[in-house]
């Protein structure tokens, strides 16, 4: 069965400025999908919802068929509904995956998982050098040890995050400033990956390895959902503490 996902977008800026709109000229979440849909084929059924969409386009019957949930937002997360933001953050717990990219560090979803502020430095204009730091983690899967993006925003710590579960890439700057710019986390039964890259004025969703390591953290995140025991699943133990009615 496919990865279902699910790739939400602000859809803001494209439709607003006409520079950005030719750079993505699908919107945002238009590179994002397809980027995810050319390395994953088959292994993933991608769909799009936008924030200007009834419902932020995340209905109950989306948000229950949706295994891996991207978040791309910007300046518009104050209008983000805390009532949709429960919701996905429901099937966060119990393990829907969910892939944070660039400015949704400031998404409301983003900041109640992690119960911080996620605050960071920035300063537009840069470009980014992205380090691989652990080259054996499944997100990192075909990304070279250190690859360059020739036109990025500088995001830089320090960054008002809890120490990551594991750091799979890290970022530099031309002002010598670093980034954790590849954070995984565990929140209830779901994985949570935070991927910096991808100011919305710069092509970053359409260089190669950029989507290469969100499609990694698609098939990471996932967790398939998981058959529930019949009651009349035998459970041994050396105490037999288990038996009863439930013992087979
Ligand atoms: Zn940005």
């Amino acid at each position: 069965m496919p990865i279902r996902v699910t790739v939400w977008g602000e859809n803001y800026h494209e439709q607003k400025n006409e520079h950005i709109r030719k750079i993505y000229p699908n919107g945002l979440h238009g590179a994002i999908a397809e980027g995810i849909k050319s390395h994953l084929g088959e292994e993933a059924e991608v769909r799009t919802a936008t924030q200007d969409q009834d419902h932020h386009g995340l209905t109950d019957d989306i948000l229950e068929q949706t295994d891996v949930m991207t978040w791309w937002g910007h300046v518009q997360h104050h209008l983000v509904d805390d009532a949709i933001v429960a919701k996905v953050y429901q099937r966060v717990l119990s393990g829907m995956g969910l892939i944070v990219l660039h400015s949704g560090h400031w998404s409301k979803i983003f900041v109640k998982l992690m119960g911080t502020t996620c605050a960071l430095r920035w300063r537009d204009d840069d470009s980014e050098t992205v380090f691989t730091v652990n080259p054996g983690h499944p997100i990192a899967h075909n990304v070279p040890p250190v690859f360059h993006i020739p036109e990025q925003e500088m995001y830089g710590e320090y960054f008002d995050i809890p120490q990551p579960d594991e750091l799979v890439f890290l970022s530099s700057f031309k002002g010598g400033e670093v980034f954790r710019s590849g954070c995984c986390f565990t929140r209830g039964q779901g994985r949570i990956f935070f991927f910096s890259p991808g100011h919305e004025t710069y092509p970053v969703y359409h260089q190669d390895e950029v989507k290469q390591i969100i499609a990694n953290a698609v098939k990471w995140s996932y967790n398939p959902p998981k058959p529930r025991y019949a009651t009349s699943t035998c459970v041994h133990s050396p105490l037999g503490w288990m038996s009863g009615s439930e013992q087979s």
